[in-house]
């Protein structure tokens, strides 16, 4: 391949050795590893690879211990009800995963007897696991060979092997060329080390290429370019939703909880109710039609702004107190209750809004 001419004459063995070797000295302690060279449980791996599918180490860490003390097996977490586990992740983002985790519990439990498969194809199978999570579960819980490619792995292939080529396109590329390096031996703690040379040294922003042990080998290094790579195609920018929320009260201070639909964004979370989400903005009449309960609504300072994938949300949120609560589409929930309930990060941010503008 044109990008090995490039580098310098280190064969890959040898530098999957310098990995391993610097991996041992230098990796990240975390709450779901195994020490280097010893196997990994396949339960803590893969509830781990799902909390961090679009989150941070750091952000998981309370997450992954919280669950395992709650389920301390995959049969635990496929017997709990779905709801429970909802709650448990609410502030982790992107519920479709937890959705996943909880049916893949039970499939693991119920038709592999509570064992994960080892091999990457029968880990593709199972709910919520893709290609990183399959790879990743097969080499780091079974030692199995397999090419795990993450955010950290493809920034370190760019620049180790200077691929101008922009992401995504370049995924194919960066693929092959880190699956020329992964080694037969120890292929788990290999994807784990090249994790963290991403995370620790090569940083999206001034790698610390003194301290990584394939600098003489980096052709993105030794050019210059390496802080730019990998290049990105510039994003679109991303559309705005508007909304009103309604925060609506009973007479004895309660408040009213709607569950979202199964399947969708946030699909089977509960919310303070809504209307939909839209382009242009919404009109009081409008808006009111749309309202769970009849009330005298008034419209609280301030709008709640959130972040999706593909769009940015704008919610006015509007207060009222019910003037038939029995008619009113919802749950009636205690404020004081409000923690406990499976509401997703934009809809605390809701209640924050209200909790602090409406009283
Ligand atoms: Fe990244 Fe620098 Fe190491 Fe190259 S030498 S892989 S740019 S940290």
């Amino acid at each position: 391949m044109r990008n090995l001419d490039r580098m310098s004459c280190a064969l890959p063995t040898d530098l999957a050795d310098r990995l391993l070797a610097w991996y041992d000295r230098h990796g990240r302690t975390l709450p779901w590893r195994a020490p280097p060279g010893r196997q990994a449980n396949p339960y803590h791996v893969w509830l781990s690879e799902v909390m961090l599918q679009q989150t941070t180490v750091a952000a998981v860490g309370p997450y992954f211990r919280a669950f395992l003390d709650r389920w301390p097996t995959v049969a635990a977490l496929a017997a709990a009800p779905l709801d429970e586990v909802l709650a448990s992740w609410a502030g982790l983002g992107y519920y479709a995963r937890a959705r996943n985790l909880h049916r893949c519990a039970q499939v693991v439990t119920e038709h592999h007897g509570g064992r994960f498969p080892e091999d990457e194809e029968a880990l593709r199978d199972l709910p919520g696991v893709g290609d990183y999570t399959a790879a990743a579960i097969s080499a780091i819980a079974f030692g199995r060979r397999a090419v795990v490619m993450d955010g950290n792995i493809e920034r370190v292939m760019a620049r180790l092997f200077a691929v101008s080529d922009p992401l995504p396109g370049a995924k194919p590329r960066l693929k092959a060329l880190a699956g020329s390096l992964t080694p037969d031996l120890r292929p788990g703690d290999y994807a784990q080390a090249a994790m963290d040379l991403g995370a620790t040294v090569c940083t999206p922003k001034k790698p610390a290429c003194v301290l990584c042990p394939w600098r003489d080998a980096c052709a993105g290094c030794r050019a210059g370019v390496a802080e730019g790579l990998p290049a990105k195609q510039p994003k679109a920018e991303r559309p705005i939703r508007q909304g009103i929320a309604f925060w609506t009260v009973r007479n004895d201070g309660a408040v009213l909880l709607r569950r979202r639909p199964d399947e969708g964004l946030l699909g089977g979370m509960m919310e303070i109710p809504s209307t939909a989400w839209r382009g242009q903005p919404w009109t009081l009449p409008e808006a009111v039609a749309a309202a769970p309960a009849q009330a005298a609504w008034r419209d609280l300072p301030g709008l709640v702004e959130h972040g999706f994938t593909h769009f940015r949300l704008r919610l006015t949120v509007v207060a009222g107190q019910a003037r038939s609560p029995e008619l009113a589409r919802g749950l009636w929930c205690p404020l004081d209750r409000l923690g406990e309930q499976a509401l997703p990060t934009l809809m605390r941010k809701v209640v924050r809004h209200a909790l602090a503008k409406a009283y």
